[in-house]
């Protein structure tokens, strides 16, 4: 039982540095540019709030789960194997869940807050930085972490949650922290390096 629960906790660690493999190199490395996950990223960054559909998302899971499972159940045994990729699949679908709740919902308590300020700083200050999205681990090992500062969101890519509709301003709670470009500084550019 022990050997299941450690086994699913290292498919969760595998995915954190996972998360942070292809999303610094497959979705911001030149040298790569052109693969299916680095197209959709170009695209998100460009479109503040798109997200690839949901269904290649599942398709890319269940191959990514299809290729894993084969050799972790011959290297772990059954149980241990399965639990494996069970915990490497379901920390991505968590992942998933994070990055979109960033994005679009206001809220989830301080995790959620530290989530949003660590991957704004990503997506509009430098977007060499922060690729970790779940955990900024990775970013430390790597040294890629930048701590958030404050964070300039162009007003054609706010988030939904940001921009008070009535006052056209930042919603209250987060005017320490984001900002919204001037709108006489005329059309905002996303600022990322991809
Ligand atoms: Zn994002
Ligand atoms: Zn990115």
């Amino acid at each position: 039982m022990v050997t299941v629960a450690v086994a699913a906790l290292s498919g969760a660690f595998t995915w954190t540095l996972l998360e942070y493999i292809i999303h610094r190199w497959l979705g911001h490395d030149r040298r790569f540019r052109g693969n299916p996950f680095g197209i959709e990223h170009v695209r998100h960054h460009a479109e503040g709030n798109y997200f690839a559909p949901t269904a290649k998302k599942l398709v890319a899971a269940a191959l990514a789960a299809a290729v894993v499972l084969v050799p972790a159940v011959l290297a772990l045994g059954a149980a241990t194997g399965v639990a494996y990729v069970a915990g490497l699949i379901g920390f991505y679908g968590l992942y998933e869940i994070v990055h979109r709740l960033e994005h679009v919902r206001p809220g989830f308590g301080p995790y959620g807050r530290w989530a949003r300020r660590h991957h704004f700083t990503h997506h509009f200050v430098d977007a060499r930085n922060n690729h970790g999205v779940t955990t900024p681990i990775w970013d430390f090992a790597f040294g890629t972490y930048r701590k958030p500062g404050h964070i300039v969101v162009p007003r054609k890519l706010a988030m939904p949650w940001l921009e008070d509709p009535t006052t056209g301003d930042v919603r209250e709670g987060w005017a320490g922290t984001f900002a919204l470009a001037p709108r006489e500084k005329g059309r905002a550019k996303p600022s990322c390096s991809i």
